[in-house]
């Protein structure tokens, strides 16, 4: 295992603290030698034990195995989902409910791994800038391990149940005038001040490690089969490039075959990464006042839009935004046809699958698994607005 710059392809060793490239501030990557990996495979376990984060450990930039802070997450359900399938007109379509993670996120799969790390560099202050899911998974993480947390917060923005989350498990909350983009700016320059503070925001390449799981348990749950696509919503853009390395690893070490394309959905307040895809450049130019209902994506300069665009061009995939009316009206689509409560950044991955569709940049007779990231408790505020009021009593209609 090593550290490995992706613009520069400077070489780094695994137990280096940075967070980003040293010589040239590019994005730092974990890589694995394959054949060590083979070597490391457990093989029958892999067939026989539950899917969840760990079963993939070998996959993980652990050294210390007895320093491992978990909550039991991942092993999240993948609904096969024909109604909906019917309804955006594809043949084979599923959904893969990260709602069903410890906090509600899949931003779990990336803290066990990334406390853990926290862990092993002997930190006692783990931080992080936060649309409101980051900061709830660290701030539980972080009570699990008896870690201080502190967590910046842009003011008046964060959704109810994630800003619950984060006050009840104890993290040290900061309300800052500005944005996400400008409260990730703030932590990363408390981080290089204060070396003491472990930083656990998506730029953090350790904490993406975790968060590949998601595209194990995918072909793990598929019968050791890759769908041909995987509909993914970007803010930061850590998921995409971490769920299209999970399928690059297991495809390097010949557990499967072939990577599906993976394709990115903003919404259209927020979509330099969808801009960038269209003009074919390799570059984002990011958006100045980032807005959408979709408060987890409501991100205007992600810093993993280098890894994004890597994904998608290196899979074949694409990239599409959706309006907040196309999110909400997905958002209730997979609750009443499927029973599926998630967040509106999560009905994004619908909302736009739908839109590829229509625009026949799909084809109908693809197997897609959309990821849906977070819960829909996450935000009750949004669902009760979009919803129909409660009828008075004695006017029931069936
Ligand atoms: C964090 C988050 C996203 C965006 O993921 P990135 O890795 O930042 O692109 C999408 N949906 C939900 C629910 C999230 O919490
Ligand atoms: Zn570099």
């Amino acid at each position: 295992m090593r550290l490995e710059c992706i613009e520069c392809g400077s070489r780094f060793k695994i137990h280096e603290r940075f967070y980003t490239c040293p010589k040239c501030e590019g994005l730092l990557e974990v890589e694995f030698e394959p054949s060590e990996l083979k070597r490391k495979l457990d093989r029958k376990r892999l067939k026989t034990d539950q899917p969840s984060v760990w079963k993939y450990r070998a996959f993980m930039p652990i050294l210390d195995e007895s320093k491992i802070v978990s909550l039991g997450e991942g092993g999240t359900p993948l609904y096969r989902c024909d109604r909906l399938a019917k309804e955006v007109g594809v043949r084979e379509l599923y959904v893969k409910f990260e709602g069903a993670n410890p906090t509600g996120s899949f931003k779990d799969r990336g803290m066990t791994v990334g406390i853990t790390k926290a862990l092993e560099f002997g930190a006692k202050t783990v931080a992080c800038a936060s649309t409101g899911n980051t900061s709830a998974s660290l701030a539980a993480y972080a009570a699990k391990a008896g870690l201080r947390c502190v967590v910046l917060l842009p003011r008046g923005k964060v959704a109810l149940g994630k800003l619950a989350q984060t006050l009840v498990y104890g993290a040290q909350a900061v309300a800052v005038r500005g944005n996400f983009d400008e409260a990730l700016d703030m932590v990363r320059k408390l981080c290089e001040a204060r070396k003491d503070i472990y930083l656990l925001n998506s730029l953090n390449p350790f904490r993406l490690q975790g968060q590949k799981s998601i595209g194990f348990e995918i072909a793990d749950q598929l019968g050791w089969e890759v769908p041909d696509r995987v509909v993914v919503p970007m803010g930061n853009c850590a998921n995409i490039w971490a769920i299209y390395k999970g399928f690059f690893e297991f495809d390097a070490v010949g557990l499967t075959r072939g990577i599906p394309k993976m394709t990115g959905i903003q919404a259209e307040g927020a979509k330099p990464i969808v801009d960038a895809i269209k003009r074919g450049a390799d570059k984002f130019e990011p958006v100045e006042r980032p807005e959408t209902i979709a408060t987890a994506i409501r991100i205007g300069n992600p810093v993993n839009g280098p890894k994004a665009i890597r994904a998608i061009r290196a899979s074949k995939g694409t990239a599409e935004s959706v309006s907040d009316q196309e999110i909400i009206k997905a958002q209730k689509l997979m609750a009443r046809l499927e029973g599926i409560g998630v967040e509106p950044a999560s009905a994004s991955t619908i909302a736009g699958l739908k839109k590829l569709v229509r625009k026949s940049a799909i084809k109908r007779d693809e197997s897609i698994v959309c990821v849906a990231t977070g819960h829909m408790l996450k935000d009750p505020e949004e669902a009760i607005k979009v919803s129909e009021r409660p009828r008075k009593s004695g006017r029931i209609k069936i």
